[in-house]
Order: structure tokens, then C-alpha cells, then sequence
């Protein structure tokens, strides 16, 4: 199966990992939409969201910590642009890698379909 976070965690392609914890971790976005634009991604391949947490709820305390860990590292409470957590689930919601993440944005949002 091709996946382009597969290769990323599997280090088949070269990332820059800022964090990541036993189920995730965290990249920049390569194409930003926001002046700081993280992926948080998840080390297991599911299509989505819900495909993701359906089988695994549990890992939910664990995307919330990376999530908070980031918010600190770039200090985004304290930010005057405040920041936005969106996943994309679908194509027609704007998904382009089936793979779980999660999207954590700060900053001018350009033209993205949320
Ligand atoms: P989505 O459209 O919600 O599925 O989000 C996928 C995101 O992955 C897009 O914002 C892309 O810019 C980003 N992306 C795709 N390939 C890479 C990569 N190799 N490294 C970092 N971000 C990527
Ligand atoms: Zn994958």
C-alpha cells in the first residue's frame, strides 16, 4: 500500500520530526495554509478520524497530549492568532492523505475549504 505518512514514519522519506510520543508524531505541513501549520500524525495507518479512534479510543488521551505538548513548544494560548485543530475526514471535507492526522493551525489562513 502507498502512503505518504507511512513512508514518513517508516522513514522511507526523510522528516522532521518536532515531537511525537508512543501513537503520534509531528511535522510541519510541506504546503503551510496557516503561518504555522503542524501535522500531527498517527504511527498506525487508518483512513481517518473515525476509523483511527473507533479502534482505538483509548489513544485519545495520547493525541491530546502531543496536541498540548505543541501548543506549548509554540506557546499558541499565548498567541494574539489563537490556533484551530481540524481533521479532514473524506475527500469532499478536504482529505488528501488517507492516512489519520490532524491539522494545528496559527495564523492567516489562506484560502482552505474547512
Ligand atoms: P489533508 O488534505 O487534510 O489530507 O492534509 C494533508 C496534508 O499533508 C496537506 O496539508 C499537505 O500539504 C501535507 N503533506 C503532504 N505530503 C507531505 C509531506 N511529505 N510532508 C509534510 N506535509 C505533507
Ligand atoms: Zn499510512
Amino acid at each position: 500500500m502507498d502512503c505518504i505518512f507511512c513512508d514518513l514514519k517508516n522513514k522511507k522519506m526523510p522528516a522532521q520530526i518536532i515531537a511525537k510520543n508512543k501513537d503520534f508524531f509531528a511535522i510541519f505541513d510541506i504546503n503551510p495554509k496557516a503561518q504555522k501549520h503542524i501535522l500531527i500524525i498517527s504511527n498506525r495507518h487508518a483512513e481517518n478520524f473515525h476509523d483511527y479512534f473507533s479502534k482505538n479510543p483509548e489513544n485519545f488521551k495520547s493525541f491530546i497530549e502531543i496536541t498540548n505538548s505543541l501548543i506549548e513548544k509554540y506557546s499558541l494560548s499565548e498567541s494574539d492568532a489563537g490556533y484551530k485543530i481540524i481533521c479532514n475526514s473524506g475527500e469532499k471535507a478536504g482529505q488528501s492523505v488517507n492516512h489519520f492526522h490532524a491539522h494545528l493551525l496559527s495564523g492567516k489562513i489562506g484560502n482552505w475549504q474547512v
